[in-house]
């Protein structure tokens, strides 16, 4: 079986003003406690009735939320499960973010720590930085968690899914063997010393049978794959409009 990475971000309890950006592009992303322990004790439950490995569904957390650990990480660990938490390390101890001594206990608890950039740059204006300015954000973000964790690093996740052959370049230089982006695939693509792996978003209107089908069903995740190369190809033909039809469909169809 192919190993299928789930891409989460905050998880909340009562609040979605609990953990993480409370920007309006990231509130879409945050699914309530029950929903989500509802989708890993499901993913559970399929993995034992099927006999195959509970590795072979991998559960990947963005931007360094405080629910990463007062909530997931334990509701992972309830069913066997380990999550993969990627931090933007600017926020690393403000109000809804980890603390230092949060990430350090994830560490030992078994999770895997990566790097989400330092100040998680929006996609525009990640295009528009120097490479300086995107050697900082890598660099910047990868020092910090190495030096609370003591050890080196080896993955990161792209935020908003921005990379550019010199990132990938920058990371390689600085250690980093996993880059885990936002494109729905299985596929991992081999770049030199990386691998560089898809992920398919879970977002607080997904529901548990579409996390379902996107685990137990090929053309299931066909169908995103081909709705995020049409996505993809408006974004290079529309460039900075394409932001604004966005957000205009996504007001309409709330
Ligand atoms: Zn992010």
């Amino acid at each position: 079986m192919k190993q299928i990475v789930l891409m989460y971000h905050d998880v909340f309890i009562r609040d979605i003003n609990e953990s993480g950006f409370q920007t309006v592009g990231a509130i879409p992303y945050k699914v309530c406690a029950n929903n989500f322990e509802s989708h890993v004790k499901t993913i559970y439950k399929y993995c034992k009735d099927r006999g195959c490995d509970t590795s072979s569904i991998v559960f990947t957390f963005d931007d360094g939320g405080v629910s990463f650990a007062t909530v997931i990480s334990n509701i992972l660990e309830k069913y066997g499960f380990k999550g993969i938490f990627f931090i933007s390390t600017k926020y690393i101890g403000t109000t809804g973010f980890l603390t230092e001594c949060q990430i350090k206990e994830l560490s030992i608890r078994g999770h895997v720590i990566g790097a989400h950039s330092h100040t998680h740059p929006a996609f525009c204006d990640a295009a528009k930085m120097s490479f300086e300015e995107l050697r900082y954000e890598w660099q910047t973000s990868i020092d910090i968690l190495n030096n609370i964790l003591g050890y080196q690093i080896n993955s990161v996740s792209l935020p908003n899914g921005y990379s550019s052959e010199f990132i990938l370049d920058s990371l390689e230089e600085l250690g980093i063997s996993n880059v885990y982006t936002s494109t729905p695939t299985t596929h991992i693509m081999k770049r030199r010393s990386l691998s560089i792996i898809g992920r398919y978003d879970v977002k607080s209107k997904t529901t548990l049978g579409q996390v379902m089908s996107i685990v137990n069903s090929p053309f299931v995740r066909m169908g995103y794959q081909i709705k995020n190369e049409i996505l993809s190809m408006a974004k290079k033909i529309l460039g900075n409009s394409y932001s604004i039809i966005k957000r205009n469909l996504l007001y309409k169809s709330n």
